[in-house]
């Protein structure tokens, strides 16, 4: 097969990719950046995103398998140790898992469509330089008006990230929702919103609207987009998806269990 691997730049990360190479070559397989199959990454849950980024826009070329340099991840089924498991596995069948990347599209005045970006994990409008006011819609029905730092959604796959840091539920891989989780909420007298994280069916639309997102980014996965210009945000599932390759079966609540 045809592989490609992205490392992240630790030492001990890029020794096992050197030693994972030699390895999958004696077994036949070819290292190349020109059309690779599969995407092998070695590092972090966070070393997977940036491939998967890397790569967005030949998803449907590619699939993805991670080895971690620290304890079992989300996106990683193998730890640094387990390279010949690995190379013994690489040779057989394998499931493919496919998720449906979060997509955000953003609007300027007059409904035109600034930004159209994809993500994994999550997407989340932030406003760290003053309070953020937003009108919050459900397919295209009013829910609340939104003040505070920010509002996150979240597939299941991102609920054990940043979600989870902020208070929002964890939902296990045999679920799809798209979750929508407060960031500083203000809740007072005066205003209130509804405070809870909110889990929705996968079709749902999401949709923040407001006067003026001054300061406020649009953060998705580790990267952003300032939105100055913005009047409008659409999230929602897309249909781009990205595949996975599992050659084993660790379970769920095994991950979970080395999350913390
Ligand atoms: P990063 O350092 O690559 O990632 C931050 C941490 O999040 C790392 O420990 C990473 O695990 C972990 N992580 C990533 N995806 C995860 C998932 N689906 N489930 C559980 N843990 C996960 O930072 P980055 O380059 O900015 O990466 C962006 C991602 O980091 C975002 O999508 C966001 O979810 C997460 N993040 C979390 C917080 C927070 O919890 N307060 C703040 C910023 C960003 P590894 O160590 O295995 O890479
Ligand atoms: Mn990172």
């Amino acid at each position: 097969m045809n592989y490609y691997i992205h490392h992240r730049d630790d030492v001990l990360s890029t020794n096992k990719a050197q030693e994972l190479t030699e390895k999958l070559e004696l077994r036949g397989h070819t290292c190349t950046q020109d059309n690779p199959e599969i995407i092998i990454t070695i590092g972090g849950d966070g070393t997977m995103l940036h491939a998967i980024h890397n790569y967005v826009d030949i998803l449907d070329k590619v699939k993805f398998v991670g080895i971690h340099t620290g304890t079992l991840g989300f996106f990683t089924d193998y730890t640094s140790e387990e390279l010949d498991m690995f190379v013994d596995d690489f040779d057989g069948d394998y499931h493919i898992f496919s998720h449906a990347l979060i997509e955000s599209r953003c609007y300027g005045a007059d409904d035109q469509l600034r930004h159209q970006v994809y993500a994994l994990n999550e997407s989340r409008v932030e406003n760290i330089i003053q309070t953020q006011t937003m009108k919050v819609s459900i397919n295209d029905e009013y829910l609340e008006e939104f003040r505070g730092n920010g509002l996150c959604v979240s597939g299941q796959i991102g609920s054990t990230a940043y979600n989870r840091s902020i208070g929002g539920a964890i939902i296990d891989d045999t679920l799809q929702a798209l979750q929508l989780t407060e960031i500083s909420g203000i809740h007072h007298r005066h205003y209130r919103s509804l405070n809870s994280p909110l889990v929705l069916n996968p079709k749902a639309h999401i949709t923040f609207e407001s006067d003026s997102f001054e300061g406020a980014m649009l953060i998705y996965d580790h990267l952003n987009i300032n939105l100055h210009q913005t009047k409008k945000i659409d999230i929602f599932f897309s249909s781009k998806h990205v595949n996975f390759i599992r050659f084993n079966d660790n379970s769920y609540y095994m991950r979970l269990r080395s999350l913390f």
